[in-house]
This record gives C-alpha cells, sequence and structure tokens, in this order.
C-alpha cells in the first residue's frame, strides 16, 4: 500500500481529522474511531511502515518511548484501573489497518473486555527447539 491510499498516513498529514492525544517529530497518538472502550487510543509512527518488523530502529524507539508517556495519561486521565497495549502485525493477527499501530486500552471493573488467553503447554522437548528456532533468526 503507497501512503497516499494509506488512512494513517491521511490522518498524519491532516487530510483527514482525528482527535490527537499526542505528537511529536516522529510519532502521533489520536482516539480510535471505533474504540472498545472510552479512551482506546491508537499510537502511530509518523512514516508509513506496514508492520513493526519494517519500522526503522529510530522510529520504534520513539514510539517506545512516547508510548510510555502516552500509556501513562490514558491511565491517568480516565482514572483506570488497568491498560492492556496491543499490537497487531498481519492479516492473521487481526491487522485490518497496514500502518503500524499501537492499541492502548484503558481497563476498568466491568469494562466487560477479556483478552482471550487460552494457555497451552509445551510437548516434551518443544520448548528447547522453539527456543533455538528464535535464537537462530535473531
Ligand atoms: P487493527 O485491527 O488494524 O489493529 O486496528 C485498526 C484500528 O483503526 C481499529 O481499531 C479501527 O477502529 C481504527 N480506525 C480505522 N479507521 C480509523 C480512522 O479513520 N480514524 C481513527 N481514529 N481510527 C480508525
Ligand atoms: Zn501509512
Amino acid at each position: 500500500m503507497t501512503t497516499s491510499n494509506c488512512i494513517f498516513c491521511r490522518i498524519v498529514s491532516g487530510e483527514i481529522p482525528c482527535a490527537k492525544v499526542y505528537e511529536d517529530e516522529r510519532v502521533l497518538a489520536f482516539l480510535d474511531i471505533n474504540p472498545l472502550m472510552p479512551g482506546h487510543t491508537l499510537l502511530i509512527p509518523k512514516k508509513h511502515s506496514e508492520t513493526l518488523f519494517d519500522m526503522s530502529p529510530e522510529d520504534a524507539a520513539a514510539c517506545g518511548a512516547a508510548l510510555k508517556k502516552v500509556a501513562a495519561a490514558v491511565f491517568k486521565g480516565l482514572d483506570a484501573e488497568g491498560l492492556n497495549v496491543l499490537q497487531n502485525n498481519h492479516e492473521i493477527a487481526g491487522q485490518e489497518i497496514f500502518h503500524v499501530h499501537f492499541h492502548l486500552m484503558p481497563r476498568k471493573t466491568g469494562d466487560g473486555f477479556k483478552v482471550p488467553w487460552p494457555a497451552k503447554k509445551y510437548g516434551p522437548g518443544e520448548m528447547e527447539s522453539v527456543l533455538q528456532k528464535i535464537l537462530r533468526a535473531l
């Protein structure tokens, strides 16, 4: 996808309006238009990258620093009791907008939101083999 037909690039350029929460040289954060709960915020690098894997180290670092700042403000400003950060890469993981973004989701008792967590067990030797695959790719 080119940046001109990317919704988030059009938000960065100001062509599409947003409820802006935070901005710096590299990062923009704004309220999600269809929130899972009030205060659901999206944080993006201004420069277009499809996924986390395509981001420059500089953009990744800038997003990390801004994430801490913006998450703390969402948490405090909304009197939240908790906060989830979610980041989807590729369609299989639920990514719908192909401009990398972090979801910040403030949590309150009774908000009705639950992250599915169907935990499993490793089979014999499986954990070590999975670990080696990741280490070889590092
Ligand atoms: P994804 O499923 O790709 O992780 O999340 C994309 C998010 O972008 C969704 O939560 C969706 O509501 C939000 N979104 C899509 N279009 C717009 C828009 O034009 N403005 C804003 N503020 N959020 C949007
Ligand atoms: Zn984009």
